[in-house]
């Protein structure tokens, strides 16, 4: 198994467990069902998601590129930050466009549905959005020569934060106000996830909260338990 999938599990078990135990939000449905379908559409995205990756590697992206803006820094510790820091800028505007772009959001839309939000909600997304949304993301990574272990070191942290930032985990709330200061937190993403269409277009961010003050994008609404997740009739374009 990769040390990807091990973080995956251990992260999403821990998760389930830890917002059974502790959850912000008291929900009277059911989630089972629910449950079973974000995973299960989650492993089907992740296979496409691969199948897809080697498949551009191999035939799409022949030209060899020697380094690369990124790949020509000689300091490690250098490359690595600007790498980080430009592939969670390129998720901040790729989910910006998904809400903005009427045909990006008829199937973004498709994550904003769940009512009772869990740590399943991270893995429900359109296949067709996974797909899309690699192709700029590879183009980028390899126009710009962004080594491999620091596109899978992004990735790992990506995937604890999103899973946490999703899950109905009740952290303190000075906690998740100090953790804001630089990663999207729950609170922050229960935000995105409001039936409030001014709400759910704002906080955008993945992993690092900067961009969202950066472009103006950020809502830190302080009564966060009184949201109403999901989506209304007002949100279908
Ligand atoms: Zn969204």
């Amino acid at each position: 198994m990769t040390v990807k999938l091990v973080l995956l599990i251990t992260t999403v078990a821990s998760l389930l467990i830890l917002e059974n135990k502790l959850p912000f939000f008291q929900f009277q449905n059911s989630l089972r069902s629910r449950i079973a379908a974000n995973f299960g559409l989650g492993a089907i995205n992740s296979i496409l998601a691969s199948i897809w990756t080697i498949a551009f590697a191999q035939f799409i992206m022949l030209p060899q590129i020697d380094r690369g803006l990124v790949g020509a820094i000689s300091n490690p510790v250098i490359a690595g930050i600007l790498s980080f820091l430009i592939i969670d800028l390129y998720m901040y505007f790729w989910h910006r466009s998904m809400h903005r772009l009427p045909l990006a959001w008829r199937f973004h839309r498709l994550h904003h549905t769940d009512r009772s939000m869990n740590v399943s909600t991270a893995y429900r997304f359109h296949p067709i959005e996974i797909i899309g949304s690699s192709i700029p993301k590879l183009l980028l990574i390899w126009s710009l020569g962004i080594s491999s272990n620091f596109v899978l070191i992004y990735e790992l942290v990506f995937t604890v934060v999103v899973a946490l930032h999703h899950s109905n985990l009740a952290i303190p709330e000075v906690i998740d106000r100090l953790l804001s200061l630089v990663i999207v937190t729950p609170n922050l993403h229960r935000i995105h996830h409001s039936q409030v269409v001014a709400e759910t277009n704002s906080n955008y961010g993945s992993v690092l909260s900067w961009w969202d003050r950066v472009f103006r994008t950020n809502n830190n609404r302080p009564d966060v338990i009184n949201i109403q997740l999901g989506l209304t009739d007002e949100h279908i374009v």
